[in-house]
């Protein structure tokens, strides 16, 4: 269990207590793997009749886990399960269900050593990104957490209607949808399953996860720990198994009321159109592909830009969307800047990613790693130059996995395809531009628009800010150029074909995504007369019987006393 908190801050500048914490994990990871992972569907563990081994890309050798290959009849079976679940989770208070959150992310947090090294060996990420990705998970289920309870459970008291004489309160209601479907891709399994997660759960509504099926291991570890913290069954549900097969199935399900998709953009826009084939309308949250650029002006400092990118050129491989994969760069500098950053650029080391020193595993697989070899093919055939990097390793222990190298391509003519083609690999091309309006028009040139990056003076950081069409937008960032963003800092999301909610992650506007609106409008009235039921009316001439019975007595009562008084009279 880890004893401190991963921050921000130390994200960049790590105890040595991550190290040991770290190292002790995968050797007890490694000295266990392969073990079968049911899906986890209303509380209990299904097995399907198909499994597939989960290797690893670090060493294909490795078998890290067994896992179910499930098909539509497990999707109907969750979304059956995550239904039935509804009405129960969405009328819990939202005090308690925030409460339930909180604990699930408290758990990753504990375990979060144990998930880091899976993450490593599973996705090929270095330890400081994986153990970020949990962290990073764990803080935006507390940041949705944090948001319902701002907002107190999204209750608001309207204006009062102005009419004489009559007098309404008027309350809106954000209200869950219902079954939520969640699709995760591979490169950030935690914090794009466990972020849109958490919102949704928050939030009220019931899900089914879905995670890439080279990631199914580790959002298995991950759904465990929403089970751990209590979460009732079939709120959670989780099933794996081919996108094409399984995922289709759960988007076709007419149990959806709502979806969050992050991943390719062929893929989500097929889900999208899909989607509209439907009766009416329902919610879906779609996070897509980048081909994000970083502009550097005459003005820049250079040393800040080289290590920022880098960073988000080269982190995880390249395989980020808000990777740096064009990089502009004003003719003045141009020279320089390339210079600097070949050099950092060697020094990078390529290994296995939960090695202390690696800052590059391998690619995901073996058809991005056949991507690779394509796609250095086509930029040789187009005459371009790498300046870094541009071929495949295969020698020693670098044969078992999928490792590339860290490639930086320049004199690639800015027609060329590729410049808008996302590559979702080690692989950045460097241009030179004339001025910073030339760099602007190519980087706006492209129909996604998910981050940016600038290095320049205070007054071309705002003209960037204003020019740029792109979600999260940096500028001078050493941290990275166009990557890394932490949530309560830098909400995530993308502008046109990157997204389409066009409200970023983990920000201010997001919970409410997961919730539809009901106004309360309710009018005061002045306490009716009582109708008469057929009870009441017996009450009522039982009631009357007994007052004539009653006056009856008293008539009685009244006689014997005049006679008491008139035998007294006469006695007198
Ligand atoms: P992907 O190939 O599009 O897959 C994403 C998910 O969709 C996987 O779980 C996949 O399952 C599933 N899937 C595939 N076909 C499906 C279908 N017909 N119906 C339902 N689900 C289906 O993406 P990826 O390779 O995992 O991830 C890389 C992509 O994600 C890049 O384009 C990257 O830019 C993007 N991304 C975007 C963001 C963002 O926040 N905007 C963040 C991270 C990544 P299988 O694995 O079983 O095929
Ligand atoms: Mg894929």
């Amino acid at each position: 269990m880890a004893k401190f908190k991963l921050t921000y801050a130390t994200m960049f500048n790590p105890p040595e207590e991550l190290h040991t914490g770290f190292d002790k994990a995968v050797a007890e990871l490694k000295a266990n793997m392969g073990k079968e992972y049911g899906m986890f569907i209303n509380g209990k563990e299904v097995l399907a009749d198909e499994k597939f081994d989960d290797h690893s890309p670090v060493n294909t050798d490795w078998v890290l886990a067994r896992m179910q290959k499930g098909n539509s009849s497990h999707a109907k079976m969750a979304m059956e399960a995550a239904r039935k679940a509804f009405p129960a989770w969405s009328r819990t208070p939202w005090q308690e269900r925030v409460k339930l959150l909180r604990r699930a992310a408290a758990l990753m947090e504990d375990r979060i050593f144990e998930l880091g090294a899976a993450m490593a060996m599973e996705v090929g990420k270095n330890r400081m990104e994986s153990l970020g990705d949990v962290q990073e998970t764990a803080d935006l289920i507390y940041y949705s957490c944090y948001q319902m309870e701002k907002n107190n459970g999204y209750i608001t008291e309207m204006g009062r209607d102005p009419l004489v004489g009559y007098e309404a309160t008027n309350i809106s209601v954000l209200r869950p949808y219902g079954v939520w479907l969640v699709v995760s891709p591979f490169n950030f399994p935690h914090a794009l399953t466990g972020g849109p997660s958490g919102a949704a759960l928050v939030a009220g509504n019931t899900l089914v996860i879905k995670p890439a099926t080279d990631t199914a291991w580790i959002v298995r570890l991950l759904v465990d720990c929403f089970r751990d913290a209590g979460i009732p069954e079939g709120v959670v549900n989780f099933v794996t198994g081919p996108g094409s097969t399984l995922g289709q199935a759960l988007v076709d399900s007419p149990e959806v009321d709502g979806v969050t998709f992050t991943g390719s953009f062929d893929v989500g826009m097929k889900m999208y159109q899909d989607y509209a084939k439907r009766e009416y309308a329902r919610p879906m949250i779609l996070e897509l592909g980048g081909k994000n650029p970083v502009i550097v002006s005459r003005n820049a400092n250079l040393e800040l830009a080289t290590l920022g990118i880098i960073r988000s050129a080269f982190g995880l491989q390249g395989q980020k969307c808000s990777a740096a994969s064009r990089v502009l760069v004003e003719e003045p500098v141009y020279d320089e800047m390339v210079a600097r950053l070949k050099e950092m650029a060697d020094k990078l080391v390529l290994g296995d990613p939960t090695d202390r020193n690696t800052y590059n595993g391998p690619v995901i697989n073996k058809s991005s790693y056949q991507d690779f070899k394509d796609f250095t093919e086509e930029i040789s055939q187009a005459g371009a130059t790498f300046l870094t990097g541009g071929k495949v390793r295969v020698d020693g222990d670098y044969g078992k996995g999928f490792f590339c190298e860290s490639t930086f391509v320049t004199n690639l003519p800015f027609e060329h395809r590729l410049w808008k083609h996302e590559m979702f690999l080690p692989i950045t091309t460097i241009g030179k531009v004339k001025n910073l309006e030339e760099g602007m028009a190519i980087a706006n040139d492209v129909n996604y628009g998910l981050t940016a990056g600038f290095y320049g003076s205070p007054e071309e950081t705002n003209w960037f800010f204003d020019k740029i069409e792109a979600g999260v937008t940096y500028a001078n960032r050493p941290q990275g150029a166009s990557t890394g963003a932490w949530p309560g800092f830098q909400p995530f999301g993308g502008w046109k074909g990157s997204g389409s909610s066009g409200k970023n992650a983990g920000g201010h506007y997001y919970l409410p995504l997961y919730m539809h609106e009901q106004i309360h409008t309710s009018v005061k009235v002045a306490p009716a007369k009582a109708a008469e039921t057929p009870k009441k009316k017996a009450v009522a001439a039982k009631k009357v019987a007994s007052k004539k019975v009653a006056a009856k007595k008293v008539v009685a009562k009244k006689a014997v006393k005049k006679a008491v008084k008139k035998t007294a009279k006469k006695k007198k």
